[in-house]
Parts: C-alpha cells; sequence; structure tokens
C-alpha cells in the first residue's frame, strides 16, 4: 500500500472521531459559558426583571388601592411572594411619610439606610427616563456610597427605586430591596462537577467516535478487500462483516457485478469457441468444394457451386451479425421510424419466408388482422420478423409448422410466433435474449445459429421502447412476441379490423 492509500484510508475513522470530540467539546463550552460564566449575570438579570414587574405591579395597586390598608396588604403579599422588602413613601411639600412599609429579611437593607441615604436614592431614579434606578450592593467594597454596602456585614441585595407620580399630583417613591443568593459558592461546586462530567465525556466520546468509526470502517475495509478480486472476476460477499444498510447493498451489487463478469466472460469464451466453429464449418466446406471443383472434372456442377454461394451466405450473415451487435454495444445504432402498413409487412415476410422453407416441407401460417399501421422503423421490424420467423422455423417441431399471428388490443397491435418443438426450460428463458446465448443441441435444421439474433431482436425492440416476451414450456412449443402502439395516421381511409 502506497502512503497516499493509507492516508486516504484513515479519512473515516478520524473524520468520525474528530466530528464527535469537536461536537462534545462545543456542548461542554455550552454548559460552562452558562453554568459558570454567565450565571451570575443571568441569575442578576432575572432578579432585576422580577423587580421590575414587582415595581408596576405596585404602582398599579397604589392607583388603585382604597386606603393604605389595602395596599399594605397587596405589598404584604408580593414581598412574601418575591421574599423583597418593600417601602413606600409620599411626598406632601418637601416631606415624605410612608404609605406602606413591609419587611420579611432582618437584614433588609432598606432599614440601615437614613432619610439622606433614601433621598440619595430617590434623585437618582428621577433623574433616570423610565424613572427607576436599580443599584446592586455587595459587601465589602468600601463603606457608604452607590453600589457598595454601607454596612460590609450585610449580605450582596439590590435596592430597587422607582419614582412615580401619583393620581392626586403627589410625587411618591417605591423602595424594594432583594437579597441576592451567593453565586460564588454555587459556581464553586458546579465548576468541580463540571470539570469530572467534562472529563467522562470527552473520554465516552473518543471511546464511542472509535467504537463508530470502527463499526462503519470495517465493512467497507472488507468491501474494499473482496473488491480487489473483482478483476479476476470473483467477489467474496461472504467474507464482508455485515455493517449498515447501505454498504450491505454495495456488496449486494458487487456481488452481482461479480455475477455478471463472470457471466460476461464465459459467454466470451463461448462465443469464441462458437464462432471459431461458426466459422470452420463453411470455410471447411468452401475449401472442400472448390478443391473438388478444381480437381475432378465434371464436380464443377452448379449444385456444387450453389453449396459454396450458400456456405459464403452464412459466413457473411455471421460476421454482418457480429457488426450489428458491436454497432448496439457501443450505442451507434439509430432507428428511423415512419409510418407502414405492419399487415403488409408481414405478409411479404411470410410469402418470403415460404419460398425459402417450403422445398424443405416447413409450413408458415399467417393470422392477421388486416391493415395495422404502426410508426417504426420498418427495415428492423421485418429483422425482428425475420429473426423471430427464421428462430421458430429451426427449432419447431416434427409438423415442421410455424404460426405467426397479429392480433389489436386497446390500440396495440401484438405479434407472435409460435413453434411446435421442444421449447426453452425456465432457466434458460431468461437468458436467451442475452449476447451469445444458446441452448445447448437445440436445433433441429441443421443450421448453426450464432446466438446472437435474439440479442439483436431485444436491442431493436428496446429502441422502439416496444414490449416484448417469449412463453414456453418445455414440450409443447414457444411464443415469442412483441407489441407496438397502432399508428393513428393512415394510409387511407379504408383501414379496418382495428379496435
Ligand atoms: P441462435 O442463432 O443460436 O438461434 P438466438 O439468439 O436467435 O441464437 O437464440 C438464442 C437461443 O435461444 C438459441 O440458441 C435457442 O436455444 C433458443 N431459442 C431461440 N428461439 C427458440 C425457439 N423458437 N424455440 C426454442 N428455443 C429457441
Amino acid at each position: 500500500m502506497t502512503g497516499g492509500e493509507k492516508r486516504r484510508g484513515g479519512g473515516v475513522k478520524r473524520k468520525i472521531v474528530i466530528y464527535l470530540v469537536v461536537f462534545v467539546l462545543f456542548v461542554l463550552g455550552l454548559l460552562w459559558t452558562f453554568q459558570i460564566l454567565l450565571l451570575d449575570g443571568i441569575y442578576s438579570a432575572i432578579v432585576q426583571n422580577t423587580l421590575k414587574s414587582t415595581g408596576d405591579t405596585l404602582v398599579r395597586a397604589i392607583e388603585n388601592a382604597k386606603d393604605e390598608e389595602d395596599l399594605t396588604e397587596t405589598a404584604q403579599y408580593l414581598a412574601k411572594e418575591n421574599e423583597m422588602c418593600i417601602s413606600v413613601f409620599r411626598f406632601n411639600g418637601g416631606t415624605g411619610y410612608s404609605i406602606a412599609d413591609v419587611h420579611i429579611n432582618s437584614d433588609c437593607v432598606l432599614h440601615t439606610l437614613n432619610a439622606e441615604g433614601l433621598l440619595r436614592y430617590y434623585e437618582q431614579a428621577k433623574k433616570a427616563d423610565d424613572g427607576i434606578k436599580i443599584t446592586r450592593l455587595t459587601p465589602k467594597k468600601g463603606g457608604g456610597g452607590f453600589g457598595a454596602h454601607p454596612s460590609s456585614s450585610l449580605p450582596d441585595s439590590v435596592i430597587y427605586t422607582r419614582a412615580f407620580e401619583m393620581k392626586d399630583g403627589a410625587d411618591a417613591v417605591i423602595f424594594i430591596n432583594c437579597a441576592m443568593t451567593p453565586v460564588s459558592s454555587t459556581v464553586r461546586t458546579l465548576t468541580v462537577m463540571l470539570l469530572w462530567i467534562s472529563v467522562i465525556t470527552l473520554l465516552l466520546a473518543v471511546a464511542l467516535a472509535y467504537f463508530i468509526a470502527w463499526r462503519v470502517s470495517a465493512p467497507i475495509a472488507d468491501v474494499n478487500r473482496e473488491a480487489k478480486n473483482l478483476a479476476h472476476n470473483s467477489y467474496d460477499g461472504s467474507k464482508v462483516r455485515r455493517g449498515y444498510r447501505e454498504i450491505n447493498e454495495l456488496s449486494e451489487t458487487l456481488t452481482y457485478a461479480a455475477r455478471e463478469l463472470s457471466k460476461v466472460d464465459r459467454m466470451q469464451k463461448e462465443l469464441i469457441a462458437n464462432i471459431s466453429h461458426d466459422l470452420r464449418t463453411p470455410l471447411t466446406l468452401i475449401e472442400g468444394y472448390t478443391e473438388m471443383m478444381r480437381d475432378i472434372p465434371g464436380e464443377n456442377s452448379p449444385e456444387n457451386m450453389q453449396v459454396v454461394i450458400d456456405e459464403t451466405k452464412r459466413l457473411s450473415t455471421l460476421v454482418s451479425d457480429l457488426l450489428e451487435v458491436s454497432r448496439f454495444q457501443t450505442g451507434k445504432q439509430t432507428i428511423y421510424p415512419a409510418v407502414f402498413d405492419l399487415s403488409e409487412a408481414l405478409r411479404d415476410t411470410v410469402s418470403r419466408v415460404m419460398k425459402l422453407y417450403e422445398p424443405d416441407g416447413y409450413k408458415v401460417i399467417l393470422e392477421a388482422e388486416g391493415c395495422i399501421y404502426v410508426n417504426a422503423d420498418k427495415t428492423r421490424i421485418l429483422q425482428v420478423l425475420y429473426n423471430l420467423i427464421g428462430n421458430a422455423a429451426n427449432y419447431t417441431g416434427d409438423d415442421k409448422t410455424v404460426t405467426v399471428r397479429e392480433s389489436v388490443h386497446d390500440g396495440i397491435v401484438r405479434i407472435s410466433v409460435t413453434d411446435t418443438g421442444e421449447g426453452i426450460s425456465e432457466e434458460d428463458l431468461p437468458l436467451i435474449w442475452d449476447r451469445y446465448y444458446k441452448v445447448k443441441g437445440t436445433h433441429r435444421r441443421g443450421v448453426g445459429g450464432s446466438g446472437l439474433g435474439l440479442s439483436i431482436v431485444k436491442e431493436i425492440l428496446l429502441l422502439h421502447g416496444a414490449r416484448f416476451g417469449v412463453s414456453s414450456k418445455p414440450g409443447c412449443g414457444s411464443t415469442f412476441w412483441f407489441e407496438l402502439p397502432v399508428a393513428k395516421e393512415k394510409k387511407d381511409a379504408g383501414v379496418g379490423n382495428q379496435e
């Protein structure tokens, strides 16, 4: 194996491992980002949202409250629900007095602020566009100012201040204080847990990736190894480990290809043997007869001459069949369809064939419908007819009878050629259309075939898009048939017998 092949061979495995590890790293990265890095930010955003919605509810409650008692009740409910402390002040002139005051946390920061401190928050809120000021108070950040605790012993918390105007035009302010659960200890716990989870997940991912890679690549490697034998027409699918559906299908396709290759190989070997035999027989006859006519006076008779002519014709038919097959093989053969009277063509063909076979006692019966027109390549269809009738005569039974039938159903004309011969066995039936295929020892008229006739018939009918087939039972003769659509254009109005 070359270096390049080695590099290509490692592809699937390495890629699966890389993809899976990258995926796991991505998931772990997401976990770390959200659980550790953004935890504090997300938590404080949630708290701020709760504070804002509580503030909104309070403002609505203040507007709708019947009296201070009613307002205090709502404030108590909200404070309990959200674990917050709430103070609401109303200003009369320059003086503010409390209209609701609920404290559920003993270490509420609002208690520790004096009037001056609260006023400062109020001023800040008033300056804001929406009248809201949210301040995070963290311990140990120096004493006094905004953003830091007045006392470092108090917990981490947030103060929400909202300045607004009451219905009667008086200024009012809402203070809400909410303690923040310390995130740092949670982060520490999560970090340790995530570290373990990351290590375990990564190890499992690598192990899983290697396992999947092995499961996928092992059958591919088997197929590859076995496919190398295709060059020698052998492929052993049983040595390929069962993997995934696609790989099983590939293995089955290769098994089929190997079978077809060996079939073609066998047929070609048979063809060479057949052709050599088929060429040698007439050549020997020609050689023998011409030598005889040259050397023996009086043997230069028209009968002997006819033998030489017949054998030469046989040779030329064989060679033209071979040329035709090779043209079909290379896809160079085309058809030139035109509307013609198929019934008339049938009558002509049968009468010509009769002239040829009658002296040997053969009978070709025609059961035609009338004047059926088809749009097809007349020369090629005649070639099909000659082949099928010729075959039927070659293989027909002792009564030496061949029947050619023309029938029309639903705008389709079917031509069938029936003989009374030994028929074709079930296993040979699908094979007779193959190139070079000959069922051994079946010729009756002593005319050796090349095994190409039916393959040419098949190619011509395929080019026409025609349906065709054969039905046969050993001992009961065979019927070869093909179908063509009846042409709509007719040469004359007197076209009859069509359904
Ligand atoms: P060949 O030139 O040998 O007749 P074909 O391609 O025409 O080649 O036919 C292939 C094989 O199919 C023949 O060898 C023969 O065994 C079988 N076959 C064709 N037509 C008939 C038929 N009418 N009856 C029985 N066997 C037939």
